[in-house]
């Protein structure tokens, strides 16, 4: 990251793409995690790279939810854990969740690999290696999950998360956070939160919202999740980025 000059004028989406050849070399992030950050940096472009407004209304509204949960769980995958592996540790922390490694190209090397760098991320205990539980009406390697993780969860954060498994996620009833730059995908349009922004943008702010909201009482929580209006997020979202066009 060193090499990367810090008035570049691209320089976080340089920094983004180092990251996930890092990922990839270290054995963390699938070769497919390079394409998938590519479509996330061109919606980011035409975005203007920043949190819009409704984006942190959002952010806000998961932090919000995660707050209230009885047993939330952030999902981990090669990108996620490539982008923001120090950054997720601290949002579990912040507002008491676990942490599941969850991937689409599942080997059991890749989960050891990135349960080990959340660790060395000051995660303690990371979920995902026992698998012993299915998510209903998805392939068998796409459906593992901890029975006492994401089976359980009642909230669950799942940052850039392909359709299908949004999709399922969302018929078992979870409330479901997703941070996904493209607000057409399908993973934000059926979550109940969608956030469009870069996850390393939106990841650290949840953070801040979390420890802001502290001391909030459930009135106060409930409020401000009631308050938030997931289908004007996602036109808020999408006419910034025809306008960036
Ligand atoms: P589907 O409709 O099945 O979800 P897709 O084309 O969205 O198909 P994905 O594998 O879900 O396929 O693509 C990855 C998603 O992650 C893309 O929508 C991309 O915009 C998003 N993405 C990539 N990098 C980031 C990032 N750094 N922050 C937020 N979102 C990102
Ligand atoms: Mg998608």
């Amino acid at each position: 990251e060193e090499e990367i000059p810090a008035d570049h004028p691209r320089y976080q989406d340089l920094l983004t793409r180092h990251r996930i050849e890092t990922g990839i070399e270290k054995g963390i992030t699938h070769l497919q995690g390079m394409h998938a950050e590519g479509r996330g940096s061109a919606f980011d472009y035409l975005l203007g790279e920043e949190t819009i407004p409704s984006a942190d209304g959002a952010e806000r509204a998961a932090a919000a939810h995660l707050l209230l949960a009885d047993q939330p769980v952030l999902s981990i995958n090669g990108n996620v854990a490539a982008l923001v592996p120090g950054e997720m540790v601290d949002l579990a922390s912040a507002v008491d969740a676990d942490l599941e490694v969850n991937l689409f190209n599942r080997t059991p090397e890749r989960v050891k690999a990135i349960a080990e760098h959340l660790r060395e991320h000051g995660a303690d205990e990371v979920k995902g290696l026992t698998a012993d539980a299915r998510i209903p009406k998805l392939d068998h390697q796409r459906a593992k999950v901890d029975a006492d993780g994401i089976y359980a969860a009642d909230v669950v954060l799942v940052p850039l998360e392909d359709g299908d498994r949004a999709e399922a996620l969302q018929e078992m009833d979870k409330t479901e956070i997703v941070i996904d730059l493209n607000p057409l995908s399908r993973s934000p349009q059926v979550a109940a939160v969608p956030i469009v922004d870069n996850i390393i943008r939106a990841v650290p702010n949840m953070t801040e919202h979390a420890r802001d909201l502290a001391d909030a009482d459930e009135a106060e929580l409930r409020s401000i999740v009631d308050e938030f209006d997931r289908e004007q997020a996602l036109e808020e979202a999408e006419a910034r980025i025809r306008n960036g066009l």
